[in-house]
């Protein structure tokens, strides 16, 4: 076996790309780009190949067994085709066609949370167990289910959407187009909304003084928030944790996974939400399936996709 594998983790606001060693899970270099203002396939592509030339020039290592990409939305993973990613602006693409011309390597598609799962599964916190759920909070709220080590993928190749389990049948419109899914409740960008709307009318908080005009509210700002004490961003992270914990609590009943492993920008900038979600998931839980059921936070941080992805292999 090849000890190298070129790992990409291709998100809405950047493309991380990273030489894998597969045998330890070490980074050996990264490549990181802004996809922010360059979307549309052409510089999505452009970007991807000016990334792995950069790794391969920096640090020039032969050893390498393939390229594996995982994608901000949804993938044929058979012929590694990118279906859709709203974020990129990019539809129906052959990412496969495009990078194996440039590089005599086999090319691999997944999308980003599965990547993310399959790195916390090789080398973060799910390393050495069978049956998890990987949940990731950040502008949305994804998942992957593991199996037996397998992450389940579904007739589809759509397992995992836990951001778009219903919660409020007349609830808040979702970007899905149905009404009263998880992520319209649970995510940063569902507290952001609260927050912003309370403040519109008239509701104080500290948050104003470290919002610059025009910017939007990050996970440090709602941790630091948090830390003094601040009403109403508590109140709209308690809210947050309520709906994520029923959520939790549903996948804990239903799959009957040994561990949950939350990460993200949210969960990892705010310790509080962690505890409050663990706290009240297990409360909501089934008592057999909560009592044996484990809590852990993403151990990998930014690299757990890229390292995932270097262990994508065809379907
Ligand atoms: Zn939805």
């Amino acid at each position: 076996m090849k000890k190298y594998s070129i790992g990409i983790d291709l998100g809405g606001t950047k493309i991380l790309t990273a030489l894998v060693d597969k045998q330890t899970g070490e980074v050996i270099h990264s490549v990181k780009k802004k996809t922010k203002k360059d979307k549309g396939p052409k510089n999505i592509i452009k970007k991807m190949i000016d990334s792995i030339d950069e790794l391969l020039n920096e640090t020039p290592i032969d050893d390498i067994s393939s390229i594996g990409i995982g994608a901000a939305g949804q993938v044929d993973r058979k012929n590694g085709i990118l279906i859709a990613a709203v974020n990129l602006d990019c539809y129906d693409l052959n990412i496969r066609e495009k990078i194996k011309k440039h590089y005599n390597l086999p090319v691999y598609l997944g999308n980003d949370v599965e990547i993310a799962a399959m790195g916390e599964l090789k080398f973060g916190a799910a390393k050495g167990y069978k049956d998890v759920v990987c949940i990731f909070v950040g502008t949305g709220v994804g998942s992957a289910i593991i199996k037996d080590g397998k992450i389940i993928k579904g007739a589809t190749g759509t397992a995992g959407e836990i951001g778009h389990i219903i919660v409020d049948l007349n609830g808040r419109p979702c970007a899905c187009g149905a009404h009263g899914c998880l992520e319209a409740y649970a995510s940063r960008s569902a507290i952001e909304k609260r927050i912003e709307g309370a403040l519109k009318k008239g509701r104080s908080s500290v948050i104003i003084d470290y919002m610059e005009s025009g910017k939007s509210i990050t996970s440090h700002m709602i941790h630091d928030a948090i830390e003094q004490g601040d009403e109403l961003v508590t109140q709209c992270v308690n809210e947050a944790a309520e709906y994520l914990s029923g959520g939790i609590a549903s996948v804990i009943n239903l799959i009957n996974p040994e561990l949950i492993v939350l990460g993200g920008g949210l969960i990892e900038a705010v310790d509080y939400f962690y505890q409050q979600v663990i706290k009240k998931a297990k409360a909501k839980s089934l008592p057999v399936p909560a009592s044996k059921i484990e809590f852990k936070k993403a151990g990998l941080g930014d690299y757990s996709g890229v390292i995932g992805a270097a262990f994508l292999e065809n379907e």
